[in-house]
């Protein structure tokens, strides 16, 4: 069967001019919902998708070929050891990523852009580079450039400085809400963490005559001092300041590609939440304050 691309425009008409609510890929695998033109702040979910289209085999394993692995379904004999995928969900965080973005435009009278794929994690990964992503599958190959092209999309409308946030979940048994900056585990516990390298490091340099980047990154101007007091454990963060040894995941492909670590104006931070903050019960609430805290930390880019 050949395949066709049938990108839906969703259009509502207010007032006579034409308002694009929500931009959907090839079958629906991954969606854009375009934020107001005045908006700094870009939401993504790549690891909350449910949809197992049986036309896609499942992310196993790539193969060892001595040096890295080759990540094709063809390659020969995947070496679960070494080339393992991870295709785990980050159960509920599609809904989450909703929900906040919901909160933002009631908080701020501003929507916020939102990407999200609707493919579960065993047949496509948008967080990883498109070959250990996609495994060659070619409607996994296209649902993982559109997605990455709607970042891009809403990149370019953002004008001026802005905040990519990638919305996880993780079920470490510290229980911590994980804020990733590209910062590592041994520099956080060192106190050696360089803003250069950091995901936030436009931010940093817009700051830097009087924050100190120990500020931004767990002190008083950090995200996870508005986390805390909303009563919620995070790290980094002034009430816990580094891992230590425990798990803690730094960012990832996302983090590092559409923060400012390399260049521009727009910064990312992974934001990994423990499961009991995702359940039906809490995640409600849970979604309302992070909008809070994201508001109130969005402050440092007026
Ligand atoms: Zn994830």
């Amino acid at each position: 069967m050949s395949c066709y691309s049938i990108t839906l425009l969703l259009i509502i008409f207010c007032n006579g001019v034409s308002v694009i609510t929500m931009l959907q890929g090839t079958f629906g695998y991954v969606e854009y919902f375009p934020g107001d033109p005045n908006s700094r702040l870009i939401i993504a979910a790549p690891h909350g998708g449910y949809l197992k289209p049986r036309s896609m085999p499942d992310r196993v394993a790539g193969c060892w070929d001595g040096s890295r692995c080759v990540w094709r379904h063809s390659c020969g004999f995947p070496d679960v050891s070494r080339c393992q995928a991870n295709t785990a969900r980050d159960t509920n965080t599609r809904d989450l990523a909703i929900r906040v973005w919901e909160n933002m435009e009631q908080l701020t009278g501003i929507k916020p852009h939102l990407i999200i794929s609707n493919l579960h994690r065993v047949k496509m990964d948008p967080n990883r580079s498109v070959n250990e992503a996609a495994f060659g599958v070619p409607n996994a190959m296209k649902a993982y450039r559109e997605y990455h092209s709607f970042i891009r999309e809403a990149y370019g409308r953002i004008r001026g400085a802005g905040l990519f946030i990638d919305i996880h979940g993780q079920s470490h048994p510290n229980r911590w809400i994980e804020l990733g900056y590209l910062v590592s585990t041994r520099r956080l516990n060192e106190n050696n963490a360089i803003p250069q390298f950091s995901s936030i490091r436009s931010l940093y340099n817009s700051l830097r005559d009087y924050v100190t980047f120990d500020h931004l990154l767990r002190g008083d101007y950090s995200l996870g001092r508005l986390l805390n007091r909303r009563g919620y454990r995070a790290v980094p963060s002034p009430g816990i300041r580094a891992p230590g040894r425990a798990a803690y995941f730094t960012g990832g492909y996302s983090t590092m590609t559409y923060g400012s670590r390399f260049s521009g104006r727009i910064d990312s931070i992974q934001v990994e939440s423990p499961v009991h903050l995702r359940t039906d019960r809490r995640r409600p609430t849970y979604a309302r304050d992070l909008a809070k805290v994201l508001r109130d930390f969005m402050a440092l880019y007026n």
